[in-house]
């Protein structure tokens, strides 16, 4: 049995094929974003399903399933997708649009739902039931996994990890129009704007290391280097991050915590810190039980789950 993933992201559709073992065994992307109409990604989604059935010389009876991981609000059991901001695809009855020219069950689900699922079934969570992927990279990015199934709250939006507000006073502006959210203090994107600020009036290797383009990997290397204020800024980073998992982790308690996104190239540089200051975080005389790891799937996670999602569902 074969099963086919979607992931729409902002700039680039991707399709994969997926084998009994969950593997991605064929591949196919096309353009996606704010250039193309509703009708054109539907189209885009249909030619590459068809086009990954062909190489792999299939028909829709040998796949279970067709599952489409969106970068917005869904109603996954009925297909349907609510909202994708970023992409201009809004109320769209997804499965109905599909079934018109493939004969396959058709599943949609958040795209940060469908890494955390994916790394549940096939990736660094296999085994778990109660699970919390984060991603930090340009935002953060959050599923949540409760008995082995996609939490999705009452309102089909929840896993909103990056918007719990973690400073009050004078916090930086966020995406949502609030201020002081975790995603302004742990996400890439407000580690490489803390540095650049700090670099201003100090002085640091970081420019020198990074020939003027500051990423997250340049500053753990200018920390491992001995770089004070690479070091510092780090630090300060890992506290943040640490402070909305300890969060969660007192909500929720789950039993792994994941984290994807660019930042888990980083590994046991990220983790170990992560979960020193998760330690000293938590309530007087509570111990870290919530193991911390880095998510393993990397950028197939979104194909992966999407490809699952309809294993999910008793039809
Ligand atoms: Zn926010």
């Amino acid at each position: 049995m074969y099963y086919i993933g979607i992931d729409l992201g902002g700039t680039t559709t991707k399709a994969g094929l997926l084998n009994s073992n969950y593997e991605i065994v064929q591949r196919a992307t096309s353009v996606s974003g704010m250039l193309k109409t509703q009708d054109e990604i539907l189209s885009d989604i249909i030619n590459l399903s068809r086009e990954l059935m062909y190489k792999e010389n299939i028909t829709e009876q040998d796949v279970h399933s067709i599952g489409i991981g969106c970068p917005g609000i869904t109603i996954p059991k009925e297909g349907f997708v609510i909202s994708c901001p970023n992409i201009s695809f809004s109320n769209v009855d997804m499965k109905t649009e599909i079934q018109k020219h493939l004969n396959l069950d058709v599943y949609v689900e958040n795209d940060a739902n469908l890494a955390a699922l994916a790394e549940v079934i096939a990736g660094a969570a296999q085994g778990t039931t109660n699970t919390i992927v984060i991603t930090l990279g340009t935002g953060v990015g959050g599923g949540i996994i409760i008995d082995g199934k996609i939490y999705r709250g009452s309102f089909w939006g929840a896993g909103e990890v990056g918007h719990q507000v973690i400073k009050f006073d004078n916090g930086h502006l966020c995406g949502c129009g609030k201020t002081g959210c975790w995603e302004q203090y742990a996400s890439a994107t407000a580690l490489i704007r803390d540095a650049k600020e700090a670099i201003l009036n100090t002085t640091s290797t970081l420019l020198e290391l990074s020939e003027d383009n500051i990423t997250a990997k340049t500053i753990f290397e200018a920390a491992n280097k001995g770089d004070l204020v690479a070091k510092d800024i780090l630090d300060n980073y890992l506290y943040f991050v640490a402070l909305g998992l300890t969060n969660l982790i007192n909500v929720l308690q789950p039993e792994v915590i994941l984290i994807g996104g660019g930042m888990s190239a980083q590994k046991e540089k990220l983790i170990e810190p992560i979960k020193n200051h998760i330690s000293s975080l938590l309530s007087h005389g509570q111990d870290l039980k919530t193991e911390i790891k880095c998510a393993i799937l990397g950028n197939d996670a979104g194909i992966i789950g999407a490809g699952l999602l309809g294993t999910t569902f008793n039809n």
